[in-house]
């Protein structure tokens, strides 16, 4: 195995210990605490688990943390009566509304009807707008942590070719923005792709956010290419019960690469230490406080 393990989980511990000097400086200097709402709907065990996390670590941090826990079948009316409520609240610098949503709410509504300054998830569409046209925005988690570590591993991305398998509207998409803005030449691949294969083969970068267990194989992999695994996925262990497994086949593209983030351990701890980077830039912008640097793009 020859590649360079990028760091998620350190990486992370470190955004989360700037993140915390921020929060203590804005108090200390300011008086102002951070604080970020979670909105969740229902009872998806899975997001039981993410919002109970992204609480913890938004306390740990020494934000605000609050949290809105409503029942499956609330209407649509009732959300939005919160959301208006929670974009007219000083004390809240972020809001986000757990997704999935269930089936009766019509999930682009709910999230353009957040403050698109508090929307710290980046999925509201003027945040989707300046990110596309490269100008200030709040930006969607989960590509902002992979830029981060990007940049850190490269320096410049400028020039490099950069292939995003996935156009998902909160991981495919906003990365590709995200890479374009740093000037890689960038393509898109999807599930009507043709020659994936190849198309991977040619990337310095290859984002994978399909959501396939282990879809990519070493040999699709340039050598000496960086490789960064969105994908969670839980398969069956031949020995019993299941393990977490990327979108890549880690083996055979850590054999190759020049460099690759694990999963679990790669690109899943970054997510929820950009969204308390996002909160604490959301609420310096909010305040006209000079915004901390590095913590966004
Ligand atoms: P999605 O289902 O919305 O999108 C998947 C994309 O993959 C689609 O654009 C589709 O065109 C493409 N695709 C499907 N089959 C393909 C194929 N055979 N070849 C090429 N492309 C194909 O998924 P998503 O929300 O973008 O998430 C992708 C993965 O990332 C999932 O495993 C998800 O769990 C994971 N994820 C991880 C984090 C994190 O914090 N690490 C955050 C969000 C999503």
């Amino acid at each position: 195995m020859s590649a360079k393990i990028i760091d998620g989980k350190a990486f992370a511990a470190k955004i989360r210990e700037q993140v915390a000097g921020h929060v203590a400086a804005l108090k200390s200097e300011h008086q102002i605490t951070p604080g970020l709402s979670v909105v969740l709907v229902g009872e998806d065990p899975a997001s039981q688990v993410y919002v109970r996390s992204k609480g913890k670590q938004t306390t740990e941090v020494g934000m605000n943390s609050y949290e809105h826990k409503l029942d499956a079948a609330t209407s649509e009316a009732d959300l939005l009566a919160l959301i208006d409520q929670l974009n007219a609240d000083p004390a809240v610098h972020g809001i986000l509304v757990q997704l999935p949503l269930p089936s009766h709410l019509n999930e682009d509504l709910v999230i353009n009807s957040i403050a698109p300054e508090k929307d710290v998830d980046g999925f509201h569409i003027s945040n989707v707008g300046l990110l596309g046209t490269d100008q200030k925005s709040m930006v969607p988690c989960t590509p902002l942590g992979c830029l981060m570590m990007l940049r850190d591993h490269h320096g410049s991305l400028s020039g490099l070719d950069a292939v995003v398998i996935g156009r998902s509207n909160i991981v495919g998409k906003p990365m590709v923005q995200l890479l374009l803005n740093d000037s890689c030449t960038v393509t898109v691949a999807h599930s009507r792709t043709k020659n994936l294969p190849d198309v991977v083969r040619r990337a310095d970068i290859v984002v994978a956010a399909v959501g396939r267990a282990q879809m990519v194989p070493g040999d699709w992999i340039k050598p000496g290419a960086t490789v960064m695994d969105v994908g969670i996925n839980r398969i069956d262990k031949p020995e019993g019960g299941t393990r977490l497994v990327g979108d890549v086949d880690y083996e055979s593209c850590a054999a190759v690469a020049g460099a690759i983030t694990p999963v679990p351990g790669g690109v899943g701890p970054m997510t929820i230490a950009c969204l308390l980077a996002n909160t604490v830039t959301a609420c310096c912008r909010t305040n006209g406080v000079a915004e901390p640097e590095g913590l966004t793009v």
